[in-house]
């Protein structure tokens, strides 16, 4: 029955039926009725939301998926689903647009997922010595386009590899909370906050953010994807601002005069004490014949980002994973927060189950929260590390041995079943993972942001 049969046994154009039919207009109940009646059916039958037959909630499906937007990026003409197409060809259709929903929603990790894509990472990272050539020539690229001859970058020569990789940077107030930076790639805009935070500085963020676009990554399959890329434009920004070319040969000059500092690091390439740390298990093993392990956690021992090939065995969950691990009373970068000035530079000797460890460990005043961080090396390595004479020494059995773990039994008799400690409870990196393509990131935020800036 076509629309003008219909609406001929109505007493309505066919025009009106068809706004009815595309759900643009309401019937009123004596229409309702009448096209009943035409059609031979009850009222309650037409009000169905079931689809009378399998035939047309295939047809319906079809038509809703050609509406859905992942379908239309696909970019094929629409399909009319006359009579002659054939109920098994909807099936298919159905079916691969179902699966085509399913690889399009958005990653979530687990948080088992999410320490084994970390444990994952960490075991390519130490293969490799934690050196990444490809990110040390894209660096260079960058910086020999804008003419880096040595020392720390200026603002000038930050900006100028913006607008060298051709981006625009503006500094606003108002960046949504979910996010460091946004950039608006129609038109190549990078929006940050100005403020300073640590290992977080502006021109750190935004060589980060710039990262991402040397380094050609696309939208992040799922959160191991997500985590690689994040370590791989960190490590540009890294690369950038502590040069390999000019960063090496000072480093090699300070291990002959037996005088390697991270504080040194820091200081000639003004970054934070975080970044030239672990800028320098970059440099290690590659130029300075140097193994050695990177640990920051916080005042309670927990790990939030470690790295070794030196051996240091670290506490791990089952699936392999440190951070959010509890590490050893004893080791230096919980004895930082014991000693008697915790923001100055804390040398320490561990003995430790498989060999002692020289460690420097140093809490950084200007990050907004305490965290130790702390480089470490072999004992015969400290020979040629400033702070080498320290007569600070402690022994570990963790984490494999009796050690700090459990309470002294002394110390346990006494207490033990008289105490109810009400835990602290805090949001942990790994504890609950956000959700998204940008885990944690709030779209709705960032667009309304982009939107407000859009005409300015
Ligand atoms: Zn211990």
């Amino acid at each position: 029955m076509t629309l003008s049969d219909l609406g001929e046994r109505v007493g309505r154009a066919p025009s009106q039926l068809s706004l009815l039919e595309n759900g643009k207009r309401e019937p009123k109940l004596s229409l309702l009725t009448a096209l009943a009646q035409a059609l031979g059916v009850s009222v309650e039958e037409l009000l169905s939301r079931q689809p009378p037959s399998r035939r047309a909630q295939l047809e319906i499906a079809v038509e809703e998926a050609q509406r859905d937007p992942v379908y239309q990026t696909l970019n094929l003409p629409h399909l009319k689903v006359g009579k002659r197409v054939p109920n098994d060809v909807l099936e298919h259709i159905v079916g691969l647009y179902d699966e085509l929903k399913r690889r399009s929603a958005k990653p979530t990790a687990t948080p088992e997922e999410a320490r084994r894509a970390n444990a994952d990472l960490r075991r390519q990272m130490r293969e490799r010595g934690n050196y990444f050539p490809a990110i040390e020539k894209a660096a260079q690229e960058t910086l020999d386009a804008v003419g880096y001859s040595g020392g720390a970058l200026s603002q000038g020569q930050i900006l100028a590899i913006v607008t060298h990789h051709g981006f625009t940077l503006r500094y606003v107030q108002d960046l949504p909370r979910s996010v460091r930076s946004i950039t608006d790639t129609r038109n190549r805009r990078i929006f940050l906050k100005r403020e300073s935070l640590g290992m977080h500085s502006p021109r750190t963020i935004l060589l980060q953010t710039l990262g991402h676009f040397v380094l050609g990554h696309g939208q992040p399959r799922d959160f191991a994807d997500f985590l690689r890329q994040r370590v791989e434009a960190n490590y540009f920004a890294a690369a950038v601002l502590i040069p390999e070319t000019t960063s090496v040969p000072y480093l090699q000059d300070a291990k002959k005069a037996r005088d390697l500092s991270v504080e040194d690091l820091r200081d000639v390439y003004s970054v934070s004490y975080e970044m030239a740390a672990h800028r320098f298990t970059n440099l290690a093993h590659r130029h300075l014949d140097l193994v050695c392990h990177f640990i920051r956690n916080d005042e309670t021992g927990i790990i939030y980002k470690a790295y070794e090939n030196d051996g240091l065995i670290f506490p791990t969950d089952d699936t392999g994973a440190i951070e959010g691990q509890r590490m050893c009373r004893y080791w230096s970068g919980r004895q930082v927060f014991a000693s008697p000035d915790r923001y100055s530079i804390y040398y320490q000797y561990t003995d430790k189950p498989n060999g002692t460890h020289w460690c420097v460990a140093h809490v950084d005043p200007s990050r907004e929260r305490n965290f130790a961080i702390t480089l470490g090396v072999p004992y015969k390595e400290s020979r040629w590390f400033r702070g080498r004479e320290t007569t600070n020494r402690t022994k570990s059995n963790c984490p494999t041995g009796e050690c700090c773990v459990r309470p002294p039994a002394e110390l346990a008799s006494r207490w033990e079943g008289q105490v109810w400690p009400s835990a602290r409870a805090h949001s942990h990196v790994l504890s609950a993972l956000p959700s998204g393509t940008f885990p944690g990131v709030d779209e709705t935020d960032v667009y309304t942001f982009l939107d407000r800036y859009e005409e300015v």
